[in-house]
């Protein structure tokens, strides 16, 4: 049983592009009520519940609180884009990496379309600095967003970089919404910023 229904979006990218893997440190943004941290922690095994496996590590961050879920850490009641809430997220992590970075994080909507896109663009430019704090070379990012006329700057830097960049839209994901993903594979060492 999953918190929420958009579970079924996160299924369906990680179903095509495997992202998440046994023994991965994931770092979801925008967790609450924890449905994307419930399939998180079952395909990380960061409970250790398949013991021939590695086990993952996943941290969860949101503005809300988040009640408990075994396997998960969560930063109930944080910003992700405050600087105290990356110090955190590096102790919480070990080796201070991540191997993927998720974020469902949306702004609650005002109801003015350009503005939300605004707002959600400008999280996930925020992303992408967090991604240079502690994403691992080779790590990847999905970042939903609500698509619109800024929707190329996050675009253009995250192919930056990552190798390779596309937009995603799950069939979960209502067709009347101007939701989409951005999938960001293959995290570079050498970046052109
Ligand atoms: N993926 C979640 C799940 O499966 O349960 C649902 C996430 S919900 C669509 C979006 C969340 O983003 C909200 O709970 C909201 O509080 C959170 N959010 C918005 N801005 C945020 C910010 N700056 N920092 C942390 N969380 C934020």
């Amino acid at each position: 049983n999953y918190r929420c229904r958009s579970a079924f979006k996160l299924l369906e990218i990680d179903d095509k592009y495997k992202l998440l893997k046994p023994g991965f440190n994931v770092i979801d943004c925008g967790a609450a009520p924890g449905a994307w941290s419930q399939i998180a922690v079952h395909r990380v095994n960061s409970t250790g519940a398949n013991g021939e496996f590695p086990r993952g590590t996943v941290v969860g961050i949101d503005l809300l609180r988040i009640a408990p879920l075994d396997g998960a850490h969560f930063l109930s009641n944080h910003d992700i884009t405050d600087p105290v809430t990356h110090a955190k997220l590096l102790e919480l992590l070990p080796g201070a990496q991540a191997h993927v970075i998720m974020s469902d994080m949306a702004p609650n909507a005002s109801g003015f379309k350009e503005m939300d896109h605004e707002k959600l663009i400008t999280m996930s430019l925020s992303l992408i600095d967090l991604a240079a704090k502690v994403l691992q070379t080779g790590g990847s990012l999905i970042c939903k967003y609500w698509d619109g006329a800024l929707a190329h700057q996050p675009q253009q830097k995250l192919s930056a970089v990552f190798r390779d960049v596309r937009t995603v839209k799950p069939k979960a994901s209502r067709k009347e919404s101007s939701e989409l993903f951005f999938l960001a594979r293959s995290y570079r060492e050498n970046k052109i910023v």
